[in-house]
């Protein structure tokens, strides 16, 4: 059984620079949605590749056990990301978000690669290693 744990600040930090860095696409976020962050101890896979995180919009019927709109989830795998992957990953999970503050949807990738164009031209295909320039 995989163990799953709230954020302890950490990953609310990574979403507060995301949106600090990218305030035209995800700057509204703050005002639109409600976000909850979490960890999760096991490890995830989707068509054999290692997921790292997600975001799941929360159905509205377990809106009143969890008062929000989105959990984003980081997996086992983030845990070797240095700060700047895991800001990217954040900036990435945020990314599914797509919501004008009444509804609240989950954009699907834009590209055939399972990623956003905007992060493949901000930081090429492998932006999850996160490394230092
Ligand atoms: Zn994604």
């Amino acid at each position: 059984m995989k163990n799953y744990t709230p954020d302890d600040g950490v990953l609310a930090a990574l979403a507060h620079d995301a949106m600090e860095r990218w305030p035209e696409t995800l700057g509204h976020l703050r005002e639109d949605c409600r976000i909850m962050y979490q960890y999760c101890d096991g490890e995830k896979t989707k068509k054999g590749q290692t997921v790292f995180a997600d975001c799941e919009r929360v159905k509205e019927k377990y809106r009143a056990f969890m008062p929000c709109d989105y959990v984003i989830t980081f997996y086992l795998a983030a845990r070797g990301l240095n700060r700047e992957g895991a800001v990217r990953l954040m900036q990435h999970e945020l990314m599914h978000i797509e919501t004008d503050g009444s509804v609240h949807r989950i954009r699907e990738h834009d590209l055939i690669v399972e990623d956003f164009r905007a992060m493949i031209d901000a930081y090429g295909t492998d932006w999850i290693e996160g490394r230092e320039k």
